[in-house]
């Protein structure tokens, strides 16, 4: 996800003559996210004189094209000495298409960075099954501590289906679209109901193969979108793209349903409309539901994980005043800027 790669053309120039590795599946959609936030920032009229240094590279096609240059593949479970006497070794991490933690053995000390990463079983993956003697293990807490309290997701996806005439199911492009796509299959909405995608939801889906009945659809919009009709599409927290234009083309329409899926950030029309802030109420008349989808380990699936490690365990990705639970001991949370040892030199 552009979390993840979207500091790439930034890290990795043609002055500076780094090269990067990953797996071709994220070479692959790295291109199509990178691409598209430098057409989503020349959209918003970012030129290169008004550009901050961040952007400016994505205005630079030479920049683009030097980084897919520069890249080195790498293959699930194979081991690669990226510069002497340091190995890599990427596992899947279940997370999303390509999406790998690394195994780092930098001179005898092994290092697990799973980066985002979930143990439990989706549509798309089996779960991710990662070394737990390494040294130091650095992994990804989003779900530390909290329980999922909301209803089963499929219980909360057959109710929208069969109680809003038209449905929109805001979500990301990359992951998220192509497991509600699937999901609507299986719980067999897809055999009753017209499931359509668009944009880069779209693109993804298609050059990933995805297995499941969905239609892809050009320009939609509310003429076209017609009921019983259900479109999965991005963004997923509903700050622009085709299901904000639908969002807002039917906001009047108590017949439409919203279906959000999974965590928003505050600050979005995702979280407003999730929490029912009485702003958004009053502009989007929509029926909202929430499901709970991700593609992060829940949290008892956590707790088993790290139960598990041997090592030094540093958990990162979790909410601010996270605590560690008494049966995890030692384990690490740190702060944001705050230094730590992985080991003291002997
Ligand atoms: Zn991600």
């Amino acid at each position: 996800h552009l979390d993840h790669t979207g500091a790439l053309p930034y890290l990795i120039r043609p002055e500076n003559g780094k090269r990067w590795y990953a797996t071709q599946t994220t070479k692959m959609l790295a291109e199509k996210l990178l691409y598209s936030t430098s057409s989503i920032l020349r959209s918003k009229g970012i030129t290169k004189k008004n550009a901050s240094p961040f952007q400016k590279v994505f205005l630079n096609n030479s920049n683009l094209i030097n980084l897919f240059n520069e890249f080195n593949p790498l293959k699930i479970n194979k081991t690669v000495e990226v510069s002497p006497g340091f190995k890599v070794t990427p596992y899947s991490a279940s997370h999303l298409y390509g999406s790998v933690s690394y195994k780092i053995d930098v001179f005898g000390t092994t290092i697990l960075f799973t980066g985002d990463f979930s143990a439990d079983e989706s549509e798309l993956f089996s779960g991710a099954k990662l070394p737990t003697d390494c040294d130091v293990t650095i992994f990804d807490g989003t779900y530390y501590n909290r329980e999922t309290v909301e209803e089963d997701p499929n219980t909360v996806i057959l109710q929208a289906a069969e109680t809003c005439d038209r449905l929109i199911i805001p979500a990301f492009s990359v992951g998220r679209t192509q497991e509600m796509i699937k999901r609507l299959e299986r719980l067999r909405v897809s055999a009753k109901r017209r499931v359509m995608t668009t944009g880069l939801a779209a693109d993804v889906s298609k050059s990933m193969g995805l297995r499941a009945k969905f239609d892809i659809v050009k320009n939609l919009s509310a003429d076209n979108f017609e009921n019983s009709d259900i479109v999965v599409t991005g963004h997923g927290m509903l700050q622009g793209g085709t299901a904000r234009k639908l969002i807002d083309e039917t906001s009047s329409d108590e017949n439409t349903g919203i279906l959000i899926c999974g965590y928003q950030a505050p600050n979005t029309l995702g979280f407003a409309l999730k929490n029912s802030h009485s702003i958004a109420k009053k502009r989007y008349h929509q029926n909202i539901f929430s499901a709970h989808i991700s593609g992060h380990s829940s949290s008892e699936s956590l707790n088993e994980f790290i139960d598990k490690l041997s090592g030094k365990k540093v958990m990162v990705h979790t909410p601010d005043r996270t605590v560690p639970r008494e049966e995890h001991k030692g384990l690490i949370i740190p702060k944001y800027n705050q230094e730590i040892v992985l080991k003291n030199k002997v």
